[in-house]
């Protein structure tokens, strides 16, 4: 199967978008240290990339699988959660969610709803993109890499039924 692929944004640009990000998280939380949420599968670049421009210390890396798309390139609009988070992990600690796309939000507020249920001190939200035009529920970004059109987008850790990551 081939697709056209459009680029999007270079290497370069992402780069600096995720120290730039990272610059933020590293003031915010110095006294703080975070554990850091990524939402699997498509969260993975980015949160490898982020990690390794953070430099203050972090309280740990935590992974959620949550998944709204089925083969298609439309969302569901129902959310699976495949993979949960320890409790001890997170309990008592500053919590940041990070995500690949904010889409229908759909997505970002179950794991806003789970993680609640986990005590967290805060829950921050950092995601590499905002598709703001297809939200179903409202999502407020603390952290974000760059706002798109409602396009389907690939690469960089996001796939198309398992393909382009
Ligand atoms: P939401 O629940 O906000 O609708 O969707 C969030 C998730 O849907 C993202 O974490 C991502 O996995 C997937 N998603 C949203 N937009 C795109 C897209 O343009 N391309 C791909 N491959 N996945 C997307």
């Amino acid at each position: 199967m081939h697709h056209n692929l459009i680029p999007l944004f270079s290497a370069d640009t992402i780069a600096t978008r995720v120290k730039a990000l990272a610059q933020r998280i590293d003031r915010d939380y110095a006294q703080d240290p975070p554990v850091l949420v990524g939402i699997l599968k498509g969260a993975f670049v980015f949160l490898a990339d982020l990690v390794r421009c953070l430099d203050i210390p972090i309280a740990g890396i935590e992974f959620l699988s949550l998944s709204s798309y089925g083969s298609g390139t439309e969302s569901s609009g129902q959310v699976t959660m495949h993979l949960g988070v320890s409790a001890a992990a997170v309990q008592g600690k500053p919590v940041i969610i990070v995500e690949d796309i904010i889409d229908t939000g759909l997505t970002t507020q179950m794991a806003i709803a789970y993680l609640q249920s986990l005590y967290p001190t805060s829950i921050a939200l950092c995601a590499l993109l905002d598709k703001p035009d297809r939200r179903q529920v409202p999502v407020t970004i603390d952290y974000l890499g760059m706002t798109i059109p409602d396009r389907f987008v690939v690469g960089y850790g996001i796939d198309f039924n398992q393909q382009y990551r």
